[in-house]
């Protein structure tokens, strides 16, 4: 598969139907561009073709970008990821290549901090069960001890990873009247926290724990069985950063065996959940399908970076919103 027509000499593959026809026609007036005209992720047959001949890419964090498949890309000067996290991009590959890698910060981070909220109210109020009882005909009488659920007011949230989404999501917790402790790998002056914690002693004692890291070789698996042990019982852990960074297996268990009161996760360590994952029988946990940019001022915002970035790239221009800045130096 080849980029066809030598119209231009740019060539910019998509690996998804995600870019506006307005802003695809901007990238269309520079470049020969092919899309994976699917919402599946493409196999690694499938992006290999895709990919073949192109000098930008734009990626969604589905699609895997390993250091083989960036050394079958010769012509490759700019890889345009249509999300915040570069967790399934092999970045020091890209790099060592000099290849810039956009990414789209900022204007994702109040669509997530809302969806973080959505998960923690979901859980600590048992949405999600109340609404199934009520479907299911079992609203009957006026039993006063049914879905009791947790106080935020008063409660302690612990955020884990203090960047744009965790102080966004911190900063929503003041109105709740909720008490903030942060655990991040350097403590910044913010008015919201209460206390910079250990990570231990953030388990040990917040109600509410809303992890905001992005998935590295450090953060993954972070909070595992031990980790889990160590939180309240009462507790909720709400999960909306990366699947990879909580044992999700270990989550399920807990759960099951009432270690933990319940669970919200936007993001799972094999996307889509497979029908039948042990994820779906734990209890109280409430799943949603990784949505939490999915605001349709959110994604706008997303593809127009997305293809700023691709036609920086492709221009030589320095990419307005770079992930590995470094190698502009020197
Ligand atoms: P960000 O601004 O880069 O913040 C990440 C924070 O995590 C930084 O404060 C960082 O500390 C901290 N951190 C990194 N490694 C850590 C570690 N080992 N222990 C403790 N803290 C650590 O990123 P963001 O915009 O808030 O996004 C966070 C993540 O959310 C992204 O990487 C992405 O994977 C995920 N996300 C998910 C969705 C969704 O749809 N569910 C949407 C957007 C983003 P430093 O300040 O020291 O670097």
């Amino acid at each position: 598969m080849t980029y066809g027509n030598g119209a231009s000499e740019s060539a910019i593959a998509i690996t998804r139907p995600l870019i506006p026809d307005d802003i695809l026609a901007e990238l269309k007036a520079v470049a020969t561009v092919r899309v994976w005209p699917s919402h599946e992720t493409p196999s690694p047959d499938d992006l290999a073709a895709l990919f073949d001949g192109a000098s930008g890419v734009i990626s969604t964090s589905a699609d895997r970008l390993t250091e083989s498949v960036i050394a079958g890309l010769p012509e490759l000067r700019v890889v345009s990821q249509n999300a915040m996290g570069t967790d399934n991009l092999d970045m020091e590959a890209l790099s060592r290549r000099r290849i810039p890698v956009g990414y789209t910060p900022d204007v994702l981070t109040e669509a997530t901090a809302d969806l973080t909220w959505a998960l923690i109210l979901a859980v600590g109020r048992r949405i999600a069960d109340a609404d199934r009882y009520v479907r299911r005909g079992d609203w009957t009488d006026r039993r006063w001890d049914i879905f009791l659920g947790l106080e935020m007011a008063g409660a302690t949230l612990g955020v884990i990873g203090f960047g744009r989404i965790g102080r966004a999501v911190a900063r929503r917790a003041t109105g709740f009247g909720m008490r903030v402790v942060c655990h991040s790998r350097a403590a910044h002056d913010d008015p919201t926290v209460h206390a910079w914690l250990g990570l231990d002693e953030l388990l040990a004692t917040s109600d509410v724990v809303s992890v905001h890291v992005p998935l590295t070789a450090e953060t993954r698996s972070l909070i595992g069985r031990r980790e889990l042990d160590l939180m309240r019982p009462t507790a909720i852990l709400v999960n909306a950063s990366r699947g990879g960074v909580v044992d999700q297996l270990a989550l399920v268990d807990a759960l099951h065996h009432g270690r933990l009161s319940g669970a919200g996760l936007d993001v799972f360590q094999t996307e889509p959940l497979a029908p039948g994952d042990p994820i779906l029988d734990a209890p109280n946990c409430v799943v949603v399908p990784h949505i939490g940019s999915a605001t349709q001022v959110t994604r706008r915002r997303m593809a127009r970076i997305a293809a700023d970035n691709v036609l920086a790239g492709l221009s030589g221009r320095r990419l307005p919103h770079c992930a590995n800045p470094q190698i502009y130096d020197g």
